[in-house]
């Protein structure tokens, strides 16, 4: 028969009615502070802790429970007479029933500009103490720390006044996961807070069942960091069309990651496919950035992902008419693009983010391989040198469309090579990349070079300049500037880009034949850059 019962609610749903049929019972209620005023004022007949131990809560409730009155009460094992000899001699009554729910750590930290003092002093210490003991000696002790629990433990009472076995042991377990929930949360958050540790030590509790894998056979999901901070695809929100796959997350990741490389305050647009960006421009404006990044490959924008750092408006969405696209991702969306866009496609998938354009909080990225989880630093920066190592120079003004191009580079596939151009002054585009390929000369003889050749033609077609085709590559290829992600490890390369017409590099440098690669970059009159900065994407 339960005797005695201790009441120490944060959370205070249905505390009184608990109260009340426990009183019914006969079961003396202890209780701290706030849960005693609240029963009293209910007219319930309420023992303070504090009666208990003889000492006062103190040290802003920093203290209430914990003393061996209390928890002795709770631990004494009922059937060994040496644990019930010490509590008569010690004067310590038993308790029966302990109904428990704990300060709101979890909710606290999710508000905005919490500090930590604040979140500390959420962290509670009482709480978890009594309900573990209570659950420890599960055998003679019922601890309740779910208001949604109240009613069955009342309703057990009913037979002979004492909770039965089965029911003692779920509400032992449930505790348990209870403070250990509890307690991880606390980890994860100070690990954060206080040692700047990440998503190691989180606990992706939600997890969002996704269109499908890889392939329309994969079952995919995807687990959400919470309290997640800075920009995520992860935590945009859809304003319209189909549900995401985990194809278009992957895909829409590479997108931010991509246009995330530039200034805020510069429009830019990615384009991006099967994890590459395929299209890439900055503008004066944002159409005129969406317009320049679709004209770097017109053939593949054909079902992409396309992410800007502006907001999107009219004249942007107006150039995406009779396009198939998958998803846009932005900052933000005028209403009447908005609408444009729902118009456009049932299915387009919307999304908007609003911290788009802030630091990402993320310092690290981690790769699954199978058994393993592998972690490496963000990949910040583009150079760690610039190092002009050919007798024609570098131009200086070359050194924005240099950098675009390795920004570009840093985010397609290796083996990568990207050719940027300057298509109005301050304003460039990925004109033609190689990605993915095995090996560094084929990413710019069967893919880069190509390539450009062929959206130069489309781009000569509709501009029809009173020069010929030939004239015309020669002109703007010999303005390009060419980035490699890794070194070249054979001059190779670089006979292929003077071939054709690029004379502007830049690449990492570092190979056993950079020698070789100097001079005949020396010989063709291409000026080569070393920055001393790998890109590799793997
Ligand atoms: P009340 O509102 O009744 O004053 O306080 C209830 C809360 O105090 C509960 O959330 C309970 O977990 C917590 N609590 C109980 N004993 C202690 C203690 O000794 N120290 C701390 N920090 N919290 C306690």
């Amino acid at each position: 028969m339960a005797k005695r019962a201790l009441l120490s609610v944060s959370d205070k749903t249905g505390i009184i009615e608990l109260a009340e049929g426990l009183a019914q019972h006969g079961i003396e209620i202890v209780s701290t502070g706030g849960t005693a005023n609240i029963l009293r004022k209910e007219g319930i007949e309420v023992t303070d802790v504090s009666d208990i131990t003889g000492f006062p809560e103190m040290m802003d409730g920093r203290v209430k429970t914990l003393h061996p009155k209390i928890h002795g009460g709770l631990l004494c094992l009922r059937n060994n007479a040496v644990h019930m000899e010490e509590a008569v001699r010690e004067d310590i009554s038993m308790i029966d029933i302990v109904t428990v729910n704990l300060y709101p750590f979890e909710e606290t930290i999710s508000k905005k500009d919490i500090s930590i003092n604040d979140a500390i002093e959420n962290i509670d210490i009482g709480g978890p103490t009594l309900i573990r003991a209570a659950a420890k000696n599960y055998q003679s002790v019922t601890v309740i720390c779910d208001p949604g629990d109240y009613t069955t433990v009342l309703e057990s009472l009913e037979n002979d006044g004492a909770v039965p076995d089965d029911i003692r042991k779920m509400l032992a377990v449930k505790a348990f996961r209870h403070t250990a929930d509890y307690d991880s949360a606390i980890d994860t958050y100070l690990s954060k807070k206080l040692l700047g540790e990440d998503i190691l030590r989180m606990k992706f509790n939600s997890a969002t069942e996704l269109r499908y894998g890889e392939n329309w056979h994969q079952e995919a999901k995807i687990y959400i960091e919470p309290h997640l901070e800075g920009p995520s695809v992860a935590k945009a929100r859809q304003l319209h069309g189909k549900k995401l796959s985990y194809n278009n997350y992957i895909d829409a990741d590479n997108a931010l990651q991509t246009v995330k490389e530039i200034e805020p305050s510069r429009p830019a647009v990615a384009i991006v496919k099967h994890n590459n960006p395929c299209g890439f421009a900055t503008g004066d404006s944002l159409a005129e950035a969406l317009q320049a990044a679709w004209n770097g490959d017109p053939v593949s924008g054909f079902g992409s992902i396309i992410c800007t750092n502006q907001t999107f408006d009219l004249e942007s969405a107006k150039i995406l008419k009779g396009r198939f696209i998958e998803l846009i991702l932005a900052p933000d969306f005028e209403p009447d693009a908005l609408e444009y866009l729902k118009e456009k496609s049932e299915k387009l998938r919307i999304l908007e983010l609003p911290e788009l354009n802030d630091e990402f909080q993320q310092n690290h990225t981690y790769r699954y391989i199978t058994g393993g989880l592998l972690k490496q630093s963000r990949n910040i920066g583009i150079y760690e040198k610039w190092e002009c190592v050919t007798d024609k120079s570098f131009p200086e003004d070359k050194r924005d469309l240099a950098e675009f191009s390795l920004h570009a580079c840093k985010c397609i596939k290796s083996n990568a090579v990207s050719i940027a151009y300057e298509y109005k002054k301050g304003c460039f585009m990925l004109l033609a990349m190689g990605a993915g390929q095995p090996n560094r000369v084929d990413s710019i003889r069967k893919l880069a070079a190509t390539k450009a050749i062929e959206n130069l033609e489309l781009i000569y077609q509709r501009s029809k300049p009173d020069v010929s085709f030939e004239k015309y590559c020669q002109q703007i290829l010999s303005n390009c500037v060419m980035a490699s992600d890794a070194f070249f490890p054979f001059d190779d390369s670089i006979v292929q880009a003077a071939e054709n017409n690029i004379y502007y590099i830049v690449s990492p440098g570092g190979s056993i034949r950079d020698d070789e690669v100097i001079a005949t970059a020396n010989r063709l009159g291409v000026s080569l850059v070393f920055t001393g900065m790998r890109h590799f994407l793997h």
